[in-house]
């Protein structure tokens, strides 16, 4: 048999990409839990949903029997711009580790947003616009959410109003002038524009945000406009369903060189790049077709698969949002101040929660050091700068190479390269001035998040 020499770079044709998502759900035995209101801890229902999500999203956030959704002409047409992206075989990085593993990565940085998170922000704005919308609101913490969706909303010439974590807005002054110039509106978060925002820092004065605080603000302002909708950057079954973009073109690529990976590593901060980049391979695994070890990484710090707890919870800091079944730290969980490598959020996708829980996942936490250490090793070999946030996932493919290298066995390994770095220099620069440090919460200090958890023995879980 003569095997086809592997390109260093596989794009497929423009034509030969999907021309829709694959929806997990569809596979799955037992579904995700459904979300529910958190007055009355019944299940949302399309109307509820409605006043906060444009009418198609609601469609396809509840929709777990429907295997493809065709993508709408405009958003390929939009994807186009800046897909396919390749799967890079990583050639050097085995080099430098003289491993006889395989290595290859799908690199999602290639847009000026410069991460994955384009995919979804691109049909959620386009859902908003189709049902004449004026415009979305949304929260960013590192700036890279906000900044795909200002400039999908651009593109499509709708109002984008972003909540950015307040500390990031004054670490990365770059990210929010990317975000105006694609004519965004962004204010630092908590703010006094909004009531929860008052309330907030009322409460924590001098309080340097978080994720959940000023998702909180993004959706008491879209509920007071008619003609906006919050949108979310993760967590959400329809943005891992979006993110399935990024799987199929994997795996068209793969499929025309006969490439089967043994392992799929991705960083999970809300867990859209990692559904995303699994989910035809993971339903090959629960059609029973194939098997694959698939490894979710998150930071020591925020270790929500890891130590967290499978229970419902709020979206939010505020409480606005409705409750969904996921594991969790609690939504009052902030990681330490010293944690500068993303993926804070205090909860998890709950269509991978499950897939988590009934063993389908493994997941692993590494601490933020060797994580920097890590993409710092791959910039060097591979050229490019990753995001913090990705590097959690090199950091383990590097792991299971070198494992390889042990015991020589010739794993093919594929990772979610989710973005380039060029605007998390501060954390790098702690890192080269060996100044970063690693900090894991105590048994104790989490368990003030579980506290948090919502009562919820009038349901039956
Ligand atoms: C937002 C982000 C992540 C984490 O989000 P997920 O929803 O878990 O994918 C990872 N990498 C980059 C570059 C990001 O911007």
């Amino acid at each position: 048999m003569t095997e086809k020499k592997i390109p260093y770079k596989i794009y497929i044709e423009e034509h030969e990409m999907p021309k829709e998502w694959y929806n997990v759900r569809a596979d799955m035995k037992n579904k995700p839990a459904p979300l529910l209101n958190p007055a009355t801890h019944k299940p949302m229902t399309a109307e509820e949903l409605g006043e906060v999500f444009c009418d198609e999203l609601v469609k396809q956030e509840m929709d777990n029997d429907n295997r493809y959704i065709p993508i709408p002409k405009k958003i390929r047409d939009f994807y186009l711009m800046y897909r396919p992206a390749p799967l890079v075989r990583a050639y050097c990085l085995e080099e430098k580790l003289q491993t006889p593993a395989k290595i290859y990565y799908k690199f999602e940085g290639n847009n000026t947003s410069g991460s994955h998170k384009l995919n979804s922000a691109i049909a959620q704005a386009f859902y908003a616009k189709e049902q004449g919308l004026k415009g979305v609101t949304t929260e960013t913490g590192a700036g890279q959410w906000g900044t795909a969706l200002a400039m999908a909303c651009a593109y499509l010439e709708m109002d984008c109003k972003v909540y950015m974590v307040k500390c990031s807005y004054e670490q990365k002054p770059f990210r929010r002038e990317v975000m105006r110039t694609y004519g965004a509106d962004v204010t630092p978060s908590p703010s006094m524009t909004t009531e929860v925002g008052k309330q907030i820092l009322a409460e924590h004065p001098g309080t340097t945000g978080s994720l959940g605080c000023a998702i909180s603000e993004a959706v008491e302002v879209s509920s007071k406009d008619p003609g906006y909708r919050y949108v979310l950057g993760s967590v959400l079954n329809q943005v891992m369903l979006h993110q399935s973009v990024i799987g199929m073109e994997t795996k068209i690529a793969m499929d025309k060189y006969g490439i089967k990976p043994d392992i799929i590593i991705g960083c999970a901060g809300g867990g859209s790049n990692l559904g995303g980049l699994i989910a035809p391979f993971m339903g090959e695994m629960l059609r029973g077709e194939e098997e694959y070890k698939f490894i979710a990484v998150e930071p020591a710090s925020c270790p929500t698969l890891t130590r967290g707890k499978f229970a419902y919870d709020y979206c939010d800091t505020g409480k606005v949002c409705p409750l969904a079944k996921m594991y969790t730290l609690g939504s009052g969980f902030i990681p330490s101040a010293s944690h500068s490598g993303g993926l804070r959020y205090h909860g998890m996708s709950p269509a991978l929660s499950q897939l988590y829980h009934d063993g389908y996942m493994e997941a692993r936490a590494v601490e933020q050091t060797e994580v920097f250490k890590a993409a710092t090793e791959f910039a060097k070999v591979e050229g490019i700068l990753p995001a913090p946030e990705s590097s959690h996932a090199i950091k383990v493919a590097i792991d299971e190479a070198m494992k390889c290298k042990e015991t020589g066995e010739e794993k093919t390994i594929l990772f979610g390269l989710t973005g380039t770095g060029y605007f998390d220099m501060v954390a790098y620069g702690k890192f080269n001035d060996g100044e970063m440090q690693d900090y894991i919460p105590t048994d104790d200090e989490l368990q003030i998040g579980f506290n948090g958890l919502p009562d919820m023995s009038d349901i039956d879980e």
